[in-house]
């Protein structure tokens, strides 16, 4: 909470919950982008009033959040004022102004997950230095400064190598694969040079990639979702399969290294851990995001409790609810669409259409205007954005308990 005498307690005891609705926190969401939208709807069924802040005026969440702050949520100005109207203040990407979330939580501002965790998630490098301190296993990396010690990176990891952005990725936005000592310049190029904060990590020949959604409430208890199998394309996550079709031992492996990833971490919520699974049974750590995911979006009608829903409960110190599959197995398809116009759009469509035949399936809209440039902008104002400015916004998913989906 604010240190200001006008907000509430928000560390609940389980037996001593409001009697009307489940919380009078308002909960403040760094963001408003479907993940936050999504967390709008599961808040909406518990009388929880969300406020998101985000700079454009038709996010996702701005239709159903309880009030919506045009701004940025990486300017210190706009998230202090933004915080002095929350109880507690979450985010739904990580890429948001962690030093003034350090700064709130001096002055008594109560952000879950703390600003600590934000800060090392955001930088991927600091977030691998950080697992590998706390004995998480995972990719060998280093980091590259210049031309030279990518090559020596190349000479120790072997080709082909993953070269990533240390700040400001997602949706594979930030890596660039060199097959060979050759292609390592275009390769730096692609993410916008050296001074960019680069560094490398040795290719993994995974099998299968996993994710585990880890909720861990204000009281540091820790509750799993079944592990999922994610599968990318063209680095974006296309397919999720719940649960993951591995034998036990590894379910509990994943299961395990993801509880211990969460545990070094600080704060409440919902965190999605990210893992490869090699041919040889171990399971390394890709990386983890602190926030719902959209590996947990099946979460929505497979699970008992949602991981929107466990989010809420576990930043404002309510029981975590049952993370558990109320149905034998799920998947989910995310489709893709470019602007409004464009082919792709009206291929979500028909897709849509389609799903909405099959029983047992749902569709779920992120509502994304129709290019998301302005937010990238914002994001990517560092040199050497431009080139990363083609936007392939995120249209919809659709899921269901049913393999045969388009
Ligand atoms: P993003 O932040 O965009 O999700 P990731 O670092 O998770 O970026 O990488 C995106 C995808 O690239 C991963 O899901 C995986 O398929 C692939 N990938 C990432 N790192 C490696 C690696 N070291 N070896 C092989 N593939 C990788
Ligand atoms: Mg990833």
């Amino acid at each position: 909470c604010q240190a200001s005498t006008d907000t509430h307690d928000t560390s609940f005891r389980k037996d001593d919950l409001p009697a009307h609705g489940v919380s009078e926190v308002i909960v403040g969401v760094l963001g408003g982008g479907q993940l936050g939208r999504m967390l709008c709807q599961a808040a909406s069924e518990m009388a929880i009033k969300v406020m998101v802040l985000d700079p454009l005026a038709n996010c996702p969440a701005s239709a159903i959040a309880y009030d919506h702050m045009v701004g940025s949520f990486d300017d210190s100005a706009t998230v202090q004022e933004f915080a002095k109207r929350c109880g507690v203040l979450t985010v739904e990407i990580e890429h948001v102004d962690a030093a003034t979330m350090e700064k709130l939580e001096q002055q008594g501002v109560d952000c879950q997950p703390k600003a600590s965790t934000i800060r090392i998630i955001q930088d991927k490098y600091l977030q691998k230095v950080h697992f590998s301190g706390h004995g998480i296993p995972l990719p060998d990396f280093v980091q590259i400064d210049d031309l030279e010690g990518a090559k020596r990176a190349g000479d120790l990891f072997g080709y082909p190598l993953m070269l990533k952005s240390k700040r400001l990725a997602y949706d594979g936005r930030g890596n660039a694969v060199a097959k060979s000592e050759e292609e390592l310049s275009s390769a730096v190029n692609a993410l916008g040079g050296f001074d960019r904060g680069l560094y490398v990590e040795k290719w993994t020949p995974f099998v299968k990639e996993l994710a585990v959604i880890v909720a861990r409430g204000r009281d540091n208890s820790i509750s799993c979702y079944p592990v999922v199998e994610t599968i990318h394309k063209e680095n974006i996550c296309h397919i999720v399969k719940a649960p993951a079709a591995i034998p036990w031992k590894i379910r509990k492996l994943a299961t395990d290294v993801a509880h211990k990833a969460v545990s070094s971490l600080e704060g409440a919520g919902v965190f999605a851990v990210e893992l490869f699974l090699t041919k040889d049974g171990q399971i390394l750590l890709n990386e983890v995001a602190p926030r719902p995911h959209n590996s947990g979006h099946h979460t929505i009608e497979a699970c008992y409790t949602s991981q929107f829903e466990q989010h809420l409960r576990a930043v404002l110190g309510l029981p975590l609810g049952d993370p558990s599959m109320k149905t034998p197995a799920a998947i989910m398809y995310n489709l893709l669409g470019e602007d409004e116009g464009e082919p792709g759009f009206h291929l979500a469509h028909q897709l849509i259409g389609r799903a909405l035949n099959i029983q047992g399936a749902s569709v779920h809209w992120y509502d994304k205007p129709e290019m998301l440039e302005a937010r990238l902008k914002s994001m990517l104002k560092e040199e050497g954005s431009e080139s990363r400015t083609a936007v392939t916004p995120r249209v919809g998913i659709i899921m269901g308990s049913d393999s045969d989906l388009p």
